[in-house]
């Protein structure tokens, strides 16, 4: 089939490789001069599926925040009222299908790179995540919510034993234990992605399958299909892997997306020696959360990066001396502070947290993948895979019908 992928964030190029390995004649659009360039710029990329609950802003590290709650002149945007109204009842099993979506991404990543030879080594690894307690309340407050969240007699959930400052220390050398108070759970076997170069490898072994890939290409407006035109040209099928919806046309659906705003602070390490330019380099080895700032903190190579979800508005200056405060508690030192950068975006987000993956309505040939919310880093390549098999024409399974699009008709 000839079909068009509208995107170039981590969503697209992994669905547009996805498609040319499956055998497709496949065109990726993405309107900047770059691929990542917008959400899947600088995401901490923890694939924390132990801790992962569907709904996004109770996610990770910030299940020991409240969620946001939408103000009352807020709820007066269009399709505000409806998204509130949605998001408090999510389906049952979310917080499962949202785990079962991140336990796919590194298993498929590991597959691309070993079974189909595709050169994506240096962009994820496995990490272990190390949740932290600044009081033993704040652990028992995390403890309920995620024990409500991941209840069921399938659920991989059980709460860890705390461990005191020293184990914690032995598992992240670099750590300061001052705060330390509520202790920490250590929950092994999760993943990091380092997002940014993932899409940039998913891309080049996409053109070198042959696939078509334009930049400086926004798509404003799609004719309606089959076929389906978009800038001039016909295809069998389009992809909408546009983070939310940006592009207008008879047929598209209006799924219930809202935009979404975290932060992250990326710096180069240190040294642990601060005297010496060489030798081991301070900050964490995989992922540590802080739960109750809701900041997660990563090592990505020879760099570090934290990062929080800032709720319905961009991150700021206060925002960004949270994440570095929190830095500073946990690994003081660690960041180079004059090369710190600060960065700000959206996300678009669903109201029970899940992305968009399957066919997007009636008309054959309109699939999105799209709203992966504040775990995208997690889930895109396994939603890829799956979006891949359904328009192959595979019988979509219990988890495609939870992902599909139709759940918000
Ligand atoms: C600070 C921060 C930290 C995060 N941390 C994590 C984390 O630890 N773990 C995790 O799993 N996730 C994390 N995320 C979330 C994750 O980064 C996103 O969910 C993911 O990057 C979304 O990818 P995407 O491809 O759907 O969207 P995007 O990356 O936004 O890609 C959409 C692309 O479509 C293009 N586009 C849009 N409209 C058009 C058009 N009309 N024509 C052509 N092109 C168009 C855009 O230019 C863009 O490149 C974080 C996000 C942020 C902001």
């Amino acid at each position: 089939m000839r079909i068009a992928v509208i995107g170039g964030g981590l969503a697209g190029c992994a669905t547009a490789c996805e498609l040319a390995l499956a055998g497709h004649e496949v065109s990726l659009m993405e309107r900047s001069g770059s691929v990542a360039a917008e959400a899947s710029f600088a995401p901490t990329g923890a694939i924390a599926a132990a801790m992962l609950a569907g709904f996004g802003p109770l996610a990770l590290a910030a299940a020991g925040q409240p969620p946001a709650r939408a103000t009352p002149t807020d709820l007066l945007r269009p399709g505000r009222a409806r998204w509130a109204h949605q998001s408090r009842k999510p389906h049952p099993g979310t917080a499962r299908h949202a785990q079962v979506l991140a336990q796919e991404s590194p298993l498929r990543l590991t597959a691309l790179a070993h079974h189909h030879q595709l050169a994506l080594e240096d962009s994820h690894q496995a990490a272990s995540l190390l949740v932290l307690f600044t009081t033993a309340r704040a652990r028992s407050r995390v403890q309920k919510l995620a024990t409500r969240q991941h209840s069921g007699p399938d659920s991989p959930w059980q709460v860890p034993e705390p461990l005191d400052a020293d184990a914690a220390q032995a598992l992240e050398p670099g750590l300061a234990t001052a705060a330390l108070k509520g202790g920490a759970w250590h929950l092994p076997g999760q993943a990091l992605i380092h997002a940014h170069t993932l899409a940039h490898a998913l891309k080049d072994e996409t053109r070198r399958l042959g696939a078509h890939i334009h930049f400086g290409q926004a798509v404003h407006r799609i004719e309606p299909g089959p076929p389906w035109r978009v800038e001039g040209q016909a295809y069998d099928a389009v992809v909408l892997c546009t983070g939310g919806l940006t592009l207008s046309g008879a047929g598209l659906p209006k799924p219930p997306l809202r935009p979404r705003w975290a932060m992250s602070l990326t710096a180069p390490l240190q040294s642990m020696d601060h005297n010496l330019e060489q030798g081991p380099l301070a900050g964490p080895q995989g992922i540590v959360a802080d739960a109750q700032a809701g900041v997660v903190i990563t090592r990505l190579g020879d760099r570090l990066r934290a990062a929080t979800d800032c709720g319905w508005q961009a991150g700021d200056a206060a925002t960004a001396r949270r994440l570095y405060e929190c830095l500073e508690r946990w690994f003081p030192g660690a960041a180079r502070s004059a090369r710190v950068q600060s960065w700000s975006h959206a996300v678009a987000l669903t109201p029970d947290g899940l992305p968009l993956v399957g066919p997007a309505g009636d008309a054959p040939g309109l699939w999105l993948h799209l709203g992966l919310g504040l775990h995208g880093a997690a889930w895109a390549v396994a939603g890829a895979h799956r979006l891949a098999r359904q328009i192959g024409g595979a019988a979509p399974d219990a988890l495609d019908a939870a992902l599909a699009p139709s759940r918000w008709r």
